[in-house]
């Protein structure tokens, strides 16, 4: 290939990610943990906007342990700077003991099946394990930690996961006192319930760690996070074309949009393949500066069309900002904050900020 044609220039998309705003957040929900330390779960690649760059970030500011998924997302954080802690939350299978063993990253241990596996074949080495209180997903029972699974195990972190922390319902306290319940058969071992929603849930939630994810990314989990979290992942998208459409014509797949009179359109480098779904059809709006434009018709797989009424000055090759404000976006969607964000797309192009 001739160096002329190497690389394609900067994208027709934009993800422009603020690490002061994601810092300001971490340290915001840290602060809102009281006395317990502040983890961060940058799983999913840090909720879409880039784990890689998100943990540095987070670890300047002062985070210390972090939460992957899986092994291939611990992979990709390797190596981790001193001091640093890595889980993997969805613990070891066989096929991944090696890769364990060789990793500076220890496993959640989710059942006694993983708990045995890493007795066995794990040389003792640091873990931690999940408890379920009744979320009824991952985890040993209480009955288990109860009838002694752990003992001698080289646990330094036991966990459990609240099901209903973004509502006020009596099911937070339950699982609250199951939890606060093995605190006795793990004894010197740290442990910590609360998410993102469960960190406003007051300090009987905060144990000794807490492990927020959707807020440092800008996710209002909870009323009380209003006002405080900020925005972290801003969308512009480049104007491909600007064209009239007569009045009777229509617009896109399946034709849902006829204009009524004479109407000025912008296509846009964005679609649903970008995680700009469906339901921002006839909903969404982009921004050029105060005006909002609205998005007209269906959005389909790579484009997406405004109405530029508003804007005669507007033209091919312009940028527009994309209303992504999550919790009214998750409203107009259908779609919820988390979706949003993990949904972000690869044909982005990320700066950070
Ligand atoms: C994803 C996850 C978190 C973070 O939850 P948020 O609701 O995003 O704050 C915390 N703990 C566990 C076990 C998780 O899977």
């Amino acid at each position: 290939m001739p160096d002329s044609v190497k690389g394609a220039p900067a994208g027709p998309l934009r993800l422009t990610l603020d690490c002061q705003a994601l810092a300001d957040n971490w340290r915001w929900l840290a602060a809102q943990s009281g006395t317990a330390q502040a983890g961060a779960a940058v799983k999913a690649n840090g909720y879409g906007l880039g784990a890689a760059e998100a943990l540095k970030t987070l670890a300047e500011a002062g985070a210390r342990v972090f939460f992957v998924a899986t092994w291939a997302e611990a992979v990709e954080l390797a190596p981790l700077a001193s001091g640093l802690e890595l889980h993997v939350l969805h613990g070891v299978r066989d096929e991944d003991m090696a890769l364990a063993g060789a990793l500076d990253a220890r496993p959640v241990l989710n059942s006694a099946d993983q708990v045995r596996r890493w007795r066995e074949q794990g040389g003792n080495r640091p873990c931690s394990v999940m408890v379920d209180t009744g979320m009824n997903r991952l985890g040993i029972s209480v009955s288990e930690v109860a009838s002694g699974l752990l003992q001698g195990l080289n646990c330094d972190l036991v966990l459990s996961h609240l099901a209903c922390a973004d509502e006020d319902v009596a099911m937070n306290r339950v699982q609250l006192d199951r939890f606060a319940g093995i605190g006795a058969h793990v004894p010197g071992c740290r442990m910590s319930l609360a998410n993102s929603a469960g960190i406003s849930l007051g300090r009987d939630y905060h144990f000794d760690l807490t492990r927020p994810g959707l807020s440092l990314y800008g996710g209002i989990a909870r009323p009380e996070a209003q006002g405080h979290i900020r925005p972290v992942a801003r969308i512009d998208a480049q104007l491909l074309q600007r064209r009239t459409l007569l009045a009777g014509e229509s617009l896109g797949y399946n034709a849902t949009f006829t204009a009524a009179q004479p109407m000025e359109l912008a296509i846009l480098n964005l679609g649903y393949a970008d995680g700009y779904w469906r339901g921002f059809s006839g909903r969404g709006r982009a921004l050029a500066g105060d005006v909002a434009l609205p998005v007209m018709g269906r959005v389909s797989m790579d484009l997406t069309a405004i109405c530029v009424d508003a804007m005669p000055t507007l033209r091919e090759g312009d940028w527009v900002q994309i209303d992504f404000e999550l919790s009214h976006a998750a409203q107009l969607s259908g779609m919820s904050q988390y979706e949003l964000l993990t949904g972000l797309g690869n044909r982005f192009e990320r700066r950070w900020a």
